[in-house]
């Protein structure tokens, strides 16, 4: 493992076909405003082992070294379990560990997404997204808890603990994270900060509570104006493996059938996972609810064996 305190080389183990690489000179790596980035007690970078957090990552972690704070940053990972790539999970350890980061992986306590899936009689949907914050929100904000306690046993008890939560959100990907803000305070209803007070003393109180009387959370998205070039251009100096997944032809690394796939990405992901494909039919057919209106794992596993050439994956918009 690399220690915190020595970076890696830069530039190192780096050959894939998708790179769309640009002349460095031509190439802004510059970061969303925002957060005073020395003001943090903890600093919490989610990582999927996508092209978009392994980007941001390599440009956080030089931020972090020069300021010299990376001891104050835990990387995290939700698990997805079968519904991920294989080796999703052990790829996104191997990013933080090239930069001798302390990683957690985290999962939601209980059965799996597809076990869930067949739990509910449902499928996830554009609506009802409980698979993101089932299994990827809620569980990283037990990290986040567990964080805040150590500072607190650390010795920090006269204020609350002030913690960055940063995601590798991009407004390119979709309408939804376009319209997101890259920087905000998350407000909650006992937060001590200025703006949530003002708010409760109006009679306003915030009805979350992603902060409260122990933490101020601000949520950073720091690469949120990269472009795709930008994102590739950036993997290709950072040294570290791209996921599978843009290999075999997707543009995503998302869970092997995500809700938002293209059609054509869920074909080809039932050619390369058949057995997981056919889980997947299983349940849709036990719960007898389609994973989609327009397209049903059944179609797309009749599809997947009825055609033997690989199609062309198209994009899609979470
Ligand atoms: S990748 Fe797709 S299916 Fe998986 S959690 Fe995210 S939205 Fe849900």
């Amino acid at each position: 493992m690399t220690s915190a305190d020595q970076l890696p080389r830069r530039g190192e183990r780096l050959s894939h076909a998708q790179q769309l690489l640009l002349p460095r000179e031509q190439v802004d790596f510059a970061l969303a405003p925002g957060p005073d980035l020395l003001s943090y007690d903890q600093y919490v970078i989610s990582i999927s082992g996508g092209k978009d957090s392994q980007a941001s990552l390599d440009v956080l972690a030089h931020l972090f070294y020069e300021a010299r704070i990376l001891h104050r940053v835990t990387t995290v990972h939700a698990d997805m379990g079968r519904a991920d790539w294989p080796g999703t999970a052990a790829l996104a350890r191997e990013h933080a560990e090239h930069y001798g980061l302390r990683h957690e992986i985290v999962a939601r306590s209980g059965c799996d997404l597809l076990d869930r899936v067949a739990e509910r009689g449902k499928w996830p949907d554009r609506g009802r997204r409980w698979c993101t914050s089932d299994f990827k929100r809620g569980p990283i904000r037990r990290v986040i808890t567990i964080l805040v306690a150590e500072s607190r046993a650390a010795g920090v008890t006269d204020r609350p603990i002030r913690v960055l939560n940063i995601m590798g959100h991009r407004a390119q990907e979709s309408r939804e994270r376009r319209q997101q803000a890259p920087f905000i305070h998350e407000p909650g209803t006992t937060c001590l900060c200025s703006a949530c007070s003002a708010k409760r003393a109006v009679g306003q109180p915030p009805k979350t509570s992603f902060s409260n009387s122990r933490r101020i959370v601000d949520s950073w998205l720091p690469i949120h104006s990269w472009n795709l070039e930008t994102v590739w251009s950036r993997i290709a100096v950072a040294g570290t493996r791209p996921h599978p997944a843009y290999s075999a032809g997707f543009p995503r690394a998302s869970c092997v059938f995500c809700i938002f796939s293209s059609r054509s990405g869920l074909v080809r992901a039932a050619q390369l996972q058949p057995e997981l494909a056919a889980q997947y039919a299983t349940v849709e057919q036990k719960i007898g609810h389609r994973f989609r209106l327009d397209v049903s794992m059944a179609e797309v596993v009749a599809e997947a064996t009825a055609n033997t050439t690989t199609p062309a994956v198209a994009d899609w918009h979470p």
